[in-house]
């Protein structure tokens, strides 16, 4: 297979300085889909330039916005006509099933309308009342300057155009790290926006490994911000590499999300049926490999025993295979790391105490194809409790975790029980009660009665460990923006503070 140019630098595509490349393989059977240039500091160095030169002195950070969001509209159009194309490669990259990845491209194209639509419907800027008819004083907002961006593996176009969108409607030029693990959308996207007209330096793309393209962009003196999506571990990298220099940094990091049922949203069939096909939705959808991933079901004792049968009962018929395959609802794991990791936290449960209601293990090789994808049966582990490590680490893999509590002060106080703080869920009939455990929640985003839906208008982010800052709405788009106030005398004079 031949080498994908997948190293954008100044509108040019290249292979990497040093010549080397890495194999992406295809999740469902571990061949390789696509080889690809492995970037390394030469080439993330030269990346910078361009994006601090097409900064310095290029057009785009003043370009009018109205321009801007043209191009952001153009960008959305175009997303939606390769709708198939990179649907389809997302599906086989990250191993999700090939409607997710329609679902993926139809979110992103979201995205770039909503950045679009924001950035060109603001005025000018705010004018504030100084008390003084002689002083005339606003308040503007500039691009903050050359954006380092670094994703992550699990949602990866959807990641770089939370970032990607803003960014360019605020006027910024940009760096984006791709997963090593799930390149390839993000450089189908970059080629979409050479095609709407971007300026050449102003979108700039490495492929490679965390460290060193990740790890010297974080560091890079001529980065003005880091916007990182990924995990706890990388995520404290990427801050304390940016800290010398006092950069901006975003993070989006991981989460361990509590969905909390009360025993009154089960109290009719109908509202029983829900709320065990949200449970499931919240815990398996992309394999649990998703952020927001409800992992642990917090539930109310007298109705765990029906609801985990029956949870358990769907989950053992959740149809595995590779996600471009009719009928098929969950794909693999992204890696065999990921499988070898998702082993690890079974094992570690069970030795703890929990009790196994289903899955524990790789499907059998008869049960699903191919049969040497990193495939692993979705799991439940009841009887959970807080000192177990499957309830305070994020395992990001199939695997639902039971914990029962009897007042809803216990209920809050499980759910609030992580040093994470990205999402929860809370489901009862109850609308006073529901709201009310909603408001004490200490995470990002909350459902009531739903699990996972979020909007573009809305900002995403996490409490706690779960990040710093947020991304979509009016918040996503301040992220990328400098704040200026500009306090213009009318009338000068002295002020003859000192005497001489
Ligand atoms: P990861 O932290 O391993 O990698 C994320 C990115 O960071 C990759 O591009 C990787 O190459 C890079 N990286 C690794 N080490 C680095 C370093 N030292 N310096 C700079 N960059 C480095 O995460 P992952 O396994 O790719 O993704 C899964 C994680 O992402 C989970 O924890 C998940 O919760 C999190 N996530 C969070 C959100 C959110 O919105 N909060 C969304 C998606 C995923």
């Amino acid at each position: 297979m031949s080498e994908i140019e997948s190293i954008h630098i100044d509108g040019e595509w290249r292979s990497s300085a040093g010549g080397g490349t890495r194999d992406v393989l295809d999740p469902a059977d571990a061949t390789t889909l696509a080889v690809v240039a492995e970037g390394g500091v030469e080439d993330t160095d030269a990346a910078v330039a361009a994006a601090r030169a097409a900064f310095d002195e290029g057009e785009w950070p003043r370009t009018p916005v109205a321009e801007r969001a043209a191009l952001l509209r153009r960008v959305a159009d175009l997303l939606q006509r390769d709708r198939e194309e990179i649907g389809l490669t997302e599906s086989r990259d990250a191993g999700k099933t090939l409607e997710e990845g329609r679902v993926d491209v139809d979110d992103v194209t979201a995205a770039f309308r909503y950045f679009a639509d924001l950035a060109a419907g603001e005025s000018g800027g705010r004018v504030v009342d100084a008390g003084d008819p002689d002083v005339h004083s606003v308040v503007v907002h500039e691009p903050v300057g050359v954006c380092a961006m670094i994703t992550p593996w699990n949602y990866p176009l959807l990641q770089a155009s939370w970032k990607i969108a803003p960014a360019l409607a605020a006027g910024n030029t940009f760096v984006i790290k791709p997963s090593e693990i799930t390149p390839l959308t993000t450089v189908h996207l970059v080629r979409l926006l050479a095609e709407a007209g971007l300026p050449s330096g102003v979108a700039n793309l490495v492929t490679g490994a965390g460290d060193p393209v990740g790890a010297r962009l974080a560091e890079h003196p001529d980065v003005d911000l880091v916007s990182f999506t990924g995990g706890l571990v990388s995520g404290t990298k990427v801050a304390q590499a940016a800290a010398p220099g006092v950069k901006k940094v975003a993070l989006e990091l991981g989460g361990k999300n509590p969905n909390v049922v009360f025993a009154d949203a089960c109290d009719t069939e109908e509202g029983f049926d829900t709320a065990v096909d949200q449970a499931l939705n919240a815990a398996f959808i992309h394999s649990g490999q998703v952020c927001s991933a409800g992992a642990r079901l917090i539930i109310e004792e007298p109705v765990r025993d029906r609801f985990v049968a029956e949870l358990a009962a769907r989950a053992q018929r959740i149809r595995l295979g590779r996600g471009t395959e009719e009928g098929v609802e969950c794909g693999p794991l992204v890696s065999a790391q990921q499988l070898a990791k998702t082993e690890a936290y079974v094992a570690s449960a069970l030795e703890e105490g929990a009790v196994l209601r289903c899955g524990g293990r790789r499907p059998e090789p008869s049960d699903v194809r191919p049969a040497d994808g990193y495939f692993y049966a979705p799991t439940i582990l009841d009887g959970c409790h807080r000192g177990m490590k499957v309830i305070r680490e994020e395992t990001f893999g199939p695997l639902l975790t039971v914990e029962t509590f009897r007042t809803e002060d216990e209920a809050v106080a499980l759910a609030n029980d992580t040093e994470y703080g990205l999402a929860g869920g809370v489901f009862s009939s109850d609308t006073a009660r529901a709201r009310r455990v909603a408001a004490r929640l200490r995470h990002g985003t909350v459902w009531i009665n739903d699990f996972h839906p979020y909007l573009p208008q809305a900002e995403w982010g996490g409490f706690g460990k779960s990040g710093v800052g947020r991304e979509l709405g009016p918040h996503g788009l301040a992220e990328y923006r400098e704040t200026k106030h500009v306090y213009e005398n009318l009338r000068p004079k002295p002020v003859r503070w000192f005497s001489g």
